[in-house]
Parts: structure tokens; C-alpha cells; sequence
């Protein structure tokens, strides 16, 4: 199965987002990190997705309705719509006789389990760094504000991932910067959890990230929410006030390539802190 009937599968099946990496772009990984501790024959990690409708962030956006986001933009995204989209592709590889383990977008900080099942193993439970998996099959870059852009949605998406025996031509890394380069994010967030920038390497591909201090995260009210699978994952801050306003930017800065009639922030956003102005900085 080459790329190109995989990209076709993909987009028949809703995906948005498609991305292939070769089992090399992981090589700096640790084992605990690393694919191939999951399954030993991987050569390529294939990553999909479906885009976050920019309306299912209206109600937060607005301060009015939350529950529209947390079922068509994060629970029924991920777990029904990506889940099916994940499922056919790895149908399609294993239709070509490839083995195709399908992988929902679990937190890779979860805890092992502590006890490795052969001697020598990785302790289970080995979960993979979906964003850093996207960088690496070409769908985009980890943007200042700390999440996963793409060129089309920026930070709209959803992803999973599958890891196959296949042998699939990569896609290339993005190497255009999607977030506007000197840009800075520091005021997009009210309890000041957005810390100072550093390079981020992946795969070779250098970029500027934020510092986020995930403690503030977990307590945030702004349209953040906790890990919807474990306590020590990462909160979603897919609709926090910090990601509506890096989306608000990418689109009146011409960044990413889904556009609309409307702009995206048509007043001040919502937040529960009073006066706040995202973009004081
Ligand atoms: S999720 Fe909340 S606390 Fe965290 S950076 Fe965004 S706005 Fe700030």
C-alpha cells in the first residue's frame, strides 16, 4: 500500500489531518517513548485526525454553552468520530496485509505499571507523545502556545495514531513556522501560566514554546477542562482562553488555510476574569 492510496483511505474515511513518519524520525526517543516498544516491527507511525468545527468552540467563546465543545469538540470527537476514522485505516493496512496497531491520543504521562512482563522489557503502560508524533509524520508544529498546529486547522484538531509494519514514503516535515515568528502568546492567559519561550527540537524541526505551568492549567475556569482519560494527563486547553486566542490570531494573520466569512472572535472573549485583554502583551 503506498502513501498515496493510504492518503485516499484516510480521506475517505473523515480524516482532516494525515501525516506518515518513518520509524527513524524516532530514534532519539527513549524506550518508555518509543513505538517499537509497542510493537517491535514498526516502520511507519501513520497519525490522523478530524478537525474541531470552529463552532463547537462558539459557546465558549461566547461564555454561554460548554457542553456543545465537550462532546463535538473533544468526547465524541475523539472517541467516536477520530476513533472511526482510526479504525478504517488500520482496516485498510491489514486489508494489504499489514499489521496496523490503532492507538487512541491517551496521556503519556500516565504512570507505568510498574512491573515489565519479560525480563529486560519496558514496564507497561508505554503510551506515545501524540503532538510529537504529529510533528514527526509532517502535520505540523508544536506552536509557541504549547499545542499541536496545523496548517489548515492550527490548533483545531484531534489525533490518533497507528503504528503498521508497512513500509509507506513519509510525508515531510513542515518546515514553514504556522505561529507568526517573534509572535509572543505571554498575555493569552489571565493566571499567568504562560512562562518563558525556549527551542523545542523534534526530528531536527527547532521551535519556540512556551513555557505552561500545568498546575495553573488544572484549576483554570477560562474553557479548560481535565484530562477527560486520566488525572496525570495534561488538561485539554483546546478551548481555553489561550488556544481561542492563538486561533483568533493565526486567522486575521492569514496563517492557516480553513478560513471563514466571519472572524472567529467577534467581540471581547469570554473568561471569568474581568477586563482581561489577551492581548495586552
Ligand atoms: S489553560 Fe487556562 S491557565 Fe492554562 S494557559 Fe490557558 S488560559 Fe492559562
Amino acid at each position: 500500500m503506498d502513501a498515496q492510496e493510504l492518503t485516499q483511505a484516510a480521506k475517505a474515511a473523515g480524516a482532516d489531518v494525515f501525516g506518515v513518519a518513518d520509524i527513524e524520525r524516532f530514534d532519539e526517543l527513549a524506550p518508555e517513548a518509543h513505538p517499537r516498544t509497542i510493537f517491535p516491527e514498526t516502520r511507519s507511525v501513520v497519525v490522523v485526525g478530524r478537525r474541531i468545527p470552529r463552532g463547537a468552540l462558539r459557546g465558549v467563546e461566547e461564555g454561554t454553552n460548554f457542553t456543545n465543545y465537550a462532546l463535538y469538540g473533544a468526547d465524541w470527537l475523539d472517541n467516536r468520530f477520530t476513533s472511526l476514522t482510526t479504525i478504517q485505516v488500520a482496516e485498510r493496512l491489514e486489508d494489504h496485509g499489514w499489521e496496523a496497531v490503532p492507538l487512541p491520543n491517551l496521556p503519556p504521562e500516565v504512570p507505568s505499571m510498574g512491573v515489565a512482563v519479560r525480563p529486560g522489557a519496558v514496564a507497561p503502560n508505554v503510551l506515545l507523545a501524540a503532538d510529537d508524533a504529529a510533528v514527526r509524520a509532517g502535520l505540523g508544529e508544536i506552536g509557541t502556545v504549547g499545542v499541536l498546529l496545523t496548517p489548515e486547522f492550527g490548533p483545531r484538531q484531534r489525533i490518533q495514531i497507528i503504528l503498521t509494519d508497512a513500509e509507506i514514503e513519509p510525508t515531510p516535515l513542515v518546515t514553514e513556522p504556522i505561529w507568526p515568528p517573534g509572535k509572543t502568546c505571554e498575555g493569552f492567559c489571565p493566571l499567568g501560566a504562560i512562562g518563558p519561550v525556549s527551542e523545542r527540537v523534534i526530528c531536527g524541526k527547532t521551535m519556540p514554546v512556551a513555557a505552561i505551568d500545568h498546575a495553573k492549567c488544572r484549576r483554570c475556569k477560562n474553557g479548560a477542562s481535565p484530562n477527560r482519560h486520566h488525572p496525570a494527563g495534561k488538561p485539554d486547553r483546546l478551548a481555553a482562553v489561550c488556544v481561542r486566542s492563538c486561533i483568533d490570531v493565526l486567522e486575521r494573520e492569514g496563517r492557516i488555510g480553513n478560513t471563514f466569512a466571519l472572524a472567529f472572535r467577534q467581540r471581547e472573549p469570554w473568561t471569568l476574569t474581568p477586563d482581561f485583554d489577551p492581548y495586552r502583551v
